[in-house]
């Protein structure tokens, strides 16, 4: 089943400005009302508008730092009035929500471990009706498209219209160098069926370390999504809460400027010819691929056939073992990545062993 969103672009939301990448930044924490102005001023100097910090924190262990709570809001609302930033903040529960309207805040995100959980999300999206506050939803901390696209659904539901996304990530028990997975299909499959709804990523709580952050924020970039949310603090090793991934104002300018953004297309006249030769190439490709599957297949039904007259199994494991390895090593001899090669012929091979039962069952 199609899940419709009925969403306003970002752009007009009235407080991101193009070109790309569009830019939330702030700390992790709301601190001391010192530190969120002075933050706040370096990212202002340089044209970051949209300004974040964490009110309330979900933290892993009780007894650390939580969050300043309500009187953050009080800061937040004086970045407002005296820099002219428009101010941001996390909710995770309808008093959340309240004391954001409350005290003015001009858009809020849903963290991770809360996107995950479909009663809050509900809290929320009822807290919420009635307003036309932008919302950005984190991914859910595990990789669940469809839990995601309920969380927004639940505030579409409720009236809001203005939504984003932000992708951080999901939690992993494999060992990589990054905080979370960056787990980038998921994200762009939802880039894919929501091509209209803003869509950030969040290279620092993906990264967990600052050197990463240069590359995640690079990989979003090329992968045509419209802003960024990055941690930042005017001093970063000091910070209450995620110390390790926060950049100072003066080195996420630096982190912008290197950025390499790519149109996602362009009007240019030679340009378009390139690209249209190039895709009718692989058009004509694809069209030859699916006739050898379709031959394939039609071989595999001829052996499932074959197996029922003798009264053998279709699963042999041992010849699809086999097969597998065999073209593993040729594929890798060609340049195409033993991942990739599995995938495909696993999913090939899949839709064979589904042909014969089928030839089975008649
Ligand atoms: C945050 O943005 O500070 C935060 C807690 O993020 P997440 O929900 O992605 O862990
Ligand atoms: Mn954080």
């Amino acid at each position: 089943m199609a899940h419709e969103l009925d969403i306003i672009p970002g752009t007009e939301w009235g407080f991101f400005t193009l070109p790309r990448p569009m830019c939330i930044a702030g700390p992790c924490s709301a601190e001391t009302e010192e530190q969120v102005m002075e933050t706040a001023r370096g990212l202002n100097d340089f044209g970051i508008h949209v300004y974040r910090a964490g009110i309330w924190k979900p933290r892993t262990h009780p007894g650390s730092f939580e969050g300043v709570g309500t009187q953050g809001l009080k800061w937040l609302r004086r970045v407002k009035q005296e820099l002219g930033m428009k101010v941001c903040t996390e909710v995770a529960s309808e008093k959340h929500v309240l004391e954001c309207i409350k005290y003015g805040v001009d858009m809020i995100w849903v963290g991770a471990r809360t996107s995950a959980n479909p009663f809050l999300m509900q809290e929320i999206a009822d807290a919420l009706e009635g307003t036309d506050i932008p919302v950005l939803v984190k991914n859910p901390v595990n990789p669940d498209l469809d839990l995601w696209i309920g969380a927004l659904e639940r505030l579409n539901r409720a009236g809001l219209k203005k939504l984003g996304v932000i992708h951080r990530g999901f939690s992993t028990s494999a060992s990589i160098p990054y905080r979370n997975d960056p787990g980038w299909k998921i994200a762009i499959e939802l880039r894919t069926r929501y091509p209209q709804m803003a869509f950030f990523a969040d290279p620092s709580h993906m990264a967990g370390k600052r050197v990463y952050l240069q590359e995640l924020s690079q990989r979003a970039m090329d992968l045509g999504l419209d802003g960024l949310m990055v941690e930042s603090h005017c001093n970063p090793d000091a910070a209450w809460s995620d110390a390790a991934q926060q950049l100072t104002p003066a080195a996420l300018k630096e982190l912008l400027e290197k950025l390499i953004i790519r149109e996602n297309t362009s009007d240019n006249e030679a340009y378009r010819e390139g690209i249209d030769a190039l895709r009718a190439r692989i058009d004509v490709i694809d069209e030859n691929l699916l006739k050898l599957l379709r031959d394939r297949m039609g071989v595999s039904q001829a052996i499932g056939r074959y197996k029922k007259e003798h009264n053998v199994a279709i699963l042999q494991a041992g010849r699809w073992e086999q097969l597998l390895a065999d073209m593993v090593s040729r594929a890798e001899a060609m340049g195409i990545s033993a991942q990739a090669i599995t995938a495909i012929m696993t999913a090939i091979h899949d839709e064979s062993v589904r042909v014969q039962n089928n030839v089975l069952e008649r």
